[in-house]
């Protein structure tokens, strides 16, 4: 999924951040890499009678502050080293926004696509016994990611209940609701890329009853992100799909263009918007900038077009680092990927916290939690962000690395 060697890129950033804050060389050292990566082979039962063999890892990076934490994706092109990366980037994910876990990442080679449900839940189930001794609520909680939703989470609670022979809600997160999943998980990235824009635009003065806002990617994080901003009196000028964008300056409605979408396939044709091309959406004229689909949208090929004043990373990765130096020339402030969607790594933080006391809290107390939450991470990275002079990028992970090493120095790692 990733152009670069993901895991070569993880490393770079690692040390780009560790020259900027002068970390310790043996904190960096441990760093570097994960602590443990499990690599197992998972026999199932294909539909036609015959076993096929799929191949899937657990990367766990690091746990100073807690637990680890990360979401298992299904993917043709998933490696280890993939895994790897996304592991160390939980690892400052969840340390950004001041959760007590540390970062881990789950993956199987493997297309669900082409696969029957009933060979998907026998995958999920082997996959998941073949991880089971690493895993649970106080070791390492697993979660959702590209192509795993609230259905695997539950064959996946299930495997492990049975495992253990009692129920175990508290060791996989992002579940159905009826099972133990927190209300308000399906809102809870969408909500949190909101708040931060909200806070953002306060420091960058931007008058959200005025403010245009442009969304790529209306998916889960998409919709949700031009849904909330909308509540806090934007103009979602701009939406787009895989199929193409639409554009209309003085606004549209979020749930008239999903309900097109839902009849149509698309959001392209919805009527009284112009149609625009995925490319050309997002150097349309707007304030606020939205990237919710995919990785590597904004590259030193468009930086220099973009218009927008503020770009919140709904996505992950979608910035590259030429782009990113382009943006931080020219004024933008981009509220990086690990603090802009933590909402939802947060709200699987609640699940947990429910599961472990076995009380449920309402959407509406989720919701102020993540508020709440979010607000003092913002505040804490852009102040980091004045005190070094550097992009929000960088203050966000220089805010991360720092309270891991922290931690890694008060047990006596190093
Ligand atoms: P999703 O599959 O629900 O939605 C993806 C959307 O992007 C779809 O509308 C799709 O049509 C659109 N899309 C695909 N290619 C496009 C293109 N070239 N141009 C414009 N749109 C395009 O996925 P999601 O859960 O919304 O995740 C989106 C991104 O957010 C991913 O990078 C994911 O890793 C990240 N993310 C998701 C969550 C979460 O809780 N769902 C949390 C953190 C980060």
């Amino acid at each position: 999924m990733y152009e670069r060697n993901p895991y070569e890129m993880a490393l770079e950033q690692l040390n780009k951040c560790a020259k900027i804050m002068n970390l310790d060389p043996n904190a960096h050292e441990i760093l570097k890499y994960p602590k443990r990566v499990l690599c197992v082979y998972i026999p199932v039962r294909m539909d036609n009678g015959t076993i096929k063999v799929f191949k899937g890892f657990r990367s766990q990076h690091n746990d100073a502050l807690g637990p680890f934490k990360g979401g298992v994706r299904y993917h043709p092109n998933v490696t280890m080293e993939e895994v790897m990366a996304l592991s160390m980037w939980m690892t400052w994910k969840c340390s950004v926004v001041g959760l007590p876990y540390g970062g881990g990442k789950g993956g199987v080679i493997c297309n669900p696509k082409e696969m029957s449900i009933g060979e998907i839940e026998r995958l999920s189930r082997g996959y998941f016994y073949a991880i089971s001794r690493i895993i649970g609520p106080e070791i390492d909680i697993p979660a959702g990611d590209v192509n795993t939703s609230s259905r695997e989470m539950a064959w996946f609670m299930d495997e492990y209940s049975k495992w253990k022979g009692y129920n175990v809600p508290g060791a996989v997160t992002g579940k159905p609701v009826n099972i133990g999943g927190s209300e308000g998980r399906t809102e809870s990235t969408g909500l949190g890329v909101a708040i931060v824009g909200r806070e953002a635009a306060k420091k960058l003065n931007i008058d959200l009853k005025n403010a245009k806002v442009v969304v790529q990617g209306f998916g889960n994080v998409g919709y949700y992100s031009a849904y909330f901003m909308e509540k806090l009196g934007c103009k979602i000028v701009g939406i787009s799909d895989s199929r193409g964008g639409i554009y209309n300056r003085y606004g549209l409605s979020v749930d008239a263009v999903l309900e097109f979408k839902k009849k149509t396939g698309s959001v392209v044709n919805y009527p009284g918007a112009e149609v625009v091309s995925n490319e050309e959406l997002l150097e349309r004229e707007c304030d606020i900038l939205i990237p919710a689909a995919l990785e590597n949208q904004i590259t030193e090929k468009n930086a220099n077009r973009i218009k927008a004043k503020l770009i919140l990373e709904g996505a992950n990765g979608p910035t590259t680092p030429e782009a990113d130096d382009i943006l931080h020339k020219k004024g933008v402030m981009v509220v990086p990927d690990i603090l802009a969607n933590a909402g939802g790594v947060s709200v699987s933080y609640f699940e947990w916290v429910q599961n472990l006391q076995g009380y449920y809290w309402s959407k509406e107390e989720v919701f102020d939690k993540l508020d709440k939450l979010l607000v003092k991470a913002f505040n804490r990275v852009y102040e980091t962000y004045c005190n070094y002079n550097v992009d929000m990028r960088m203050a966000a992970y220089i805010c991360a690395i720092s309270r891991v090493v922290d931690a890694m120095k008060t047990r006596g790692w190093i």
